[in-house]
Formats: structure tokens, C-alpha cells, sequence
């Protein structure tokens, strides 16, 4: 466990880097290093969907991260814009929800959800209605790292890019700092934060079944600016979701796939998933059928997945003594950054966190390969059979 203004050397400014720095910068010697610049790599690219009471997560998580978002709601550079969020029930599945919504949702009609937002949607004659849950919202992906990276200098952190780090050095079965392109730096603790990279440069200290995950997202410009009340939204059978951006243009995402080579994978989204949008998430919503694409967004080098979908925080019992990790987040890392700052400070604290850590344990999974099948959030099976 550490004492006050022990060295923490943070590897990695992504999200889940710099919400770990903020976490432990008032009272301990933080440093974080990334190889390239803040937020740079997979963070900034994120749609910023806060949709934790959709997902299958422990209820604490999601009420640990909301609360997080609402405190940090106006400093910095970052606004928290809640909306409820409305995942459309295809025809055929409707009869399940009608007397039966699952936890935290509301099932409403077509008719009664184009009476609650007549200027949101499109055309909704495929489907049954739609499940509407709140609780939810979205963020700029950049805004809300650059504030964490402020919070987190603003406590004492020193965050430095182009560093990147070779190894953790090892003494006596304990960490005891990391190996720069630039030296040595001494720590008491290292924490890899550093998404779909962490399994192999951690190869020899401790094998994490993580594989790279690639997102696509592009905005479009509709004719007119949607509703300030247009809900976020999300369609399971096609896996995609869409959000209102502070502009009135609109962020549709999805079509995530596990990648076996993501630095050979070209940058630009796929062909297939324009033309889904375009043919099928549009005419969803009013107005924006006929608009102009402005923005398309792929990371190759993206997220990574996990074989049960849940993240791996933990400061495993094989690797050495003052070693934690994060990955996995399996396309949540946003929603759930300011679980993962604190998670990673009750590991090096020895704090209760106010939630359940046992789900974030590398020690669930048996086999540590990464030769799994990808595990969508969508539903059983991931064929958007769920809610
Ligand atoms: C298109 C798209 C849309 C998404 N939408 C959402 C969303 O709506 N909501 C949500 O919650 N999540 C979303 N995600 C997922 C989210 O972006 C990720 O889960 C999150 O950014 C992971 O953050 P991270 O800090 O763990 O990893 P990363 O952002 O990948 O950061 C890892 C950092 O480690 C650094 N690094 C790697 N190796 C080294 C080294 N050797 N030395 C030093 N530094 C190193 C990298 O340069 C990088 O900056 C989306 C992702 C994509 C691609």
C-alpha cells in the first residue's frame, strides 16, 4: 500500500491515464508518460455516449462515474450535456417489453415516442417503439481529457509527451521504475494504462487476454439543427448509435470489430459502414436523411476487448509487487474513466472504492490467451435479441 508522496509513474495519457493521475495527484508524486500526445491516441476519438445505466455494469459503477461527470460539470473546458437516451425495439421484439421494461428503462410505443420528440425522429416504421432510459448524456472526448490532464497538473501531476516508456523495471520481484527512450525514472508504484498495447508490453511480467477492438463514427450535418430535446439514441440490430453534438449535427458510431493488425489497418472508415448510416441510421431522424456528411472517424489502433467485455483493473497477484493495469475497456472507456481513476487508486491506496472491484479482477479469467470471440454489449449474443 503507499504512503504519502510516494512515486507513481502512470504509463499512458489517455482517459484512463490522466483520470488515474487526477485521482492520486493530491497526494502522491505523479508523473504520467505517453508516447505520444495527450489524449491522442484512441480518447480523442471517442463519441463521448454516457449511456452507464444502459450497459451491463454494477449499478455503483454507473452512479460513481455520473456523479463524477455532474462535479466536473463546468470547470476546465468541460460540459456534461445530459439527455435521456432511446434504444428503438424492432417490431417483432416489442411484444417482449410491452408489460416488461428492463431495469432503469421505459418502454414506449412508436406512437407515444414520436408524441415525446414529434421533431427527433424520422421514419420508425420498422419498429415497435423504443426502450428510454435516463441517467445518460455525452461529453467532448478532448474537452473532458484536457480537463483531467488541468485537474490532475493543477494537484501536483507532471504529464509529459513523446516519453515513451520501454519497460518497467523490476527489482527483488517489486517495481522500482520504468525504462524511458530518455533513461530511467525511479517509482514506487507503475501503472500501464495504455489500451490495446498493454498485453504485449507487459509480455513476460503478466499475459492479459486483450485483444484490439476498432470503432467507426461519423458526424453528419442535418438540414436543420436537430432539437435541443433530440435524445441519443441507439438501434441493436444494426449496433449503431447516434448523438446530438453541441452544434445540432449529429454523431452516428458503431460497427465494432475485433482487428488481428491494427497498425496495417487503414485509417479511413469503412465503405460499408457510410453506406449503413447513410441508407439506415439517417432516415431515423428527422432531417438528417438528406444532410451532408462533415466528419468520418475511425481509430485502427482503437479499444480493446476483453473475453467477458468488462475491463481488467487490477494489480495482479503474478506480475510484480507495485505493478497495476488497465485495459479492456471494450469501447467504455469514457463512461467509465472516473470509476477507473478511483479503482486504481484504492489498488495503490489500500482505500475502499465505493463499488465492486471483484468484476475488474484479471484473475476471472482462466485461460489468458487472446484467441476469443468478440462479446458485444448489445444483447445475448450480441444479435440485438436484448435489450
Ligand atoms: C470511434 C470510437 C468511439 C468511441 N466512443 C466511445 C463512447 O462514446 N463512450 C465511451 O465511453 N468510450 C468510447 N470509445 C472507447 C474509448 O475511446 C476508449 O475506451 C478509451 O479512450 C480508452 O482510453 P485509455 O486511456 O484506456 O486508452 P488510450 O486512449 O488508447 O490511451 C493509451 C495511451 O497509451 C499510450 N501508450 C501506448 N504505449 C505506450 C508506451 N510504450 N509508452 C508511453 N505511452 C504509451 C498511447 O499513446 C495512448 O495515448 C470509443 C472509441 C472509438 C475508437
Amino acid at each position: 500500500m503507499s504512503t504519502a508522496n510516494d512515486r507513481v509513474v502512470v504509463v499512458g495519457a489517455g482517459v484512463s491515464g490522466l483520470a488515474i493521475a487526477r485521482e492520486l495527484a493530491p497526494d502522491h508524486d505523479v508523473i504520467v508518460l505517453d508516447k505520444g500526445g495527450v489524449a491522442a491516441d484512441t480518447s480523442s476519438r471517442a463519441s463521448g455516449m454516457i449511456s452507464l445505466s444502459l450497459e451491463p455494469f454494477p449499478e455503483e459503477w454507473a452512479s460513481f462515474a455520473l456523479s463524477q461527470f455532474r462535479d466536473l460539470d463546468g470547470r476546465g473546458v468541460f460540459s456534461f450535456t445530459e439527455r435521456e437516451t432511446v434504444r428503438l425495439v424492432p417490431e417483432a421484439n416489442a411484444d417482449l417489453y410491452t408489460d416488461r421494461a428492463p431495469d432503469g428503462g421505459e418502454f414506449l410505443t412508436r406512437s407515444e415516442l414520436k408524441r415525446r420528440h414529434p421533431d427527433s425522429f424520422g421514419d420508425l416504421s420498422a419498429y415497435g417503439g423504443g426502450l428510454v432510459y435516463d441517467g445518460t448524456g455525452s461529453l467532448d472526448a478532448l474537452d473532458y481529457a484536457m480537463t483531467l490532464k488541468w485537474a490532475a497538473e493543477r494537484a501536483g501531476a507532471g504529464i509529459f509527451r513523446d516519453h515513451e516508456v520501454r519497460d518497467v523495471r523490476v527489482e527483488d520481484g517489486a517495481v522500482v521504475g520504468v525504462e524511458t527512450e530518455y533513461g530511467r525514472i525511479e517509482a514506487d508504484h507503475v501503472v500501464y494504462a495504455t489500451g490495446w498495447r498493454t498485453r504485449d508490453l507487459l509480455d513476460g511480467y503478466v499475459e492479459l487476454p486483450v485483444r484490439p477492438l476498432r470503432w467507426n463514427a461519423v458526424v453528419i450535418e442535418p438540414d436543420d439543427p436537430l432539437p435541443d430535446d433530440c435524445p441519443m439514441g441507439s438501434e441493436p440490430t444494426m449496433r449503431m448509435y447516434w448523438r446530438p453534438t453541441d452544434r445540432g449535427n449529429v454523431l452516428v458510431g458503431g460497427n465494432e470489430h475485433l482487428l488481428s493488425d491494427p497498425e496495417g489497418t487503414p485509417m479511413g472508415v469503412q465503405p460499408s459502414f457510410r453506406e449503413r448510416v447513410v441508407e439506415d441510421v439517417a432516415p431515423l431522424l428527422e432531417g438528417v436523411a438528406a444532410g451532408r456528411i462533415r466528419r468520418e472517424d475511425c481509430c485502427p489502433t482503437a479499444d480493446c476487448a476483453s473475453p467477458d467485455g468488462l475491463p481488467i483493473i487490477d494489480a495482479p497477484a503474478e506480475g510484480p509487487e507495485g505493478l497495476a493495469v488497465v485495459t479492456g475497456l471494450h469501447g467504455r472507456g469514457v463512461m467509465l474513466s472516473p470509476v477507473t481513476g478511483r479503482a486504481v487508486r484504492s489498488l495503490i491506496t489500500g482505500e475502499d472504492p465505493p463499488f465492486p472491484m471483484a468484476p475488474f479482477r484479471l484473475d476471472r479469467f482462466d485461460d489468458r490467451s487472446a484467441d476469443f470471440d468478440y462479446r458485444s454489449h448489445w444483447g445475448p449474443g450480441g444479435d440485438g435479441s436484448g435489450p
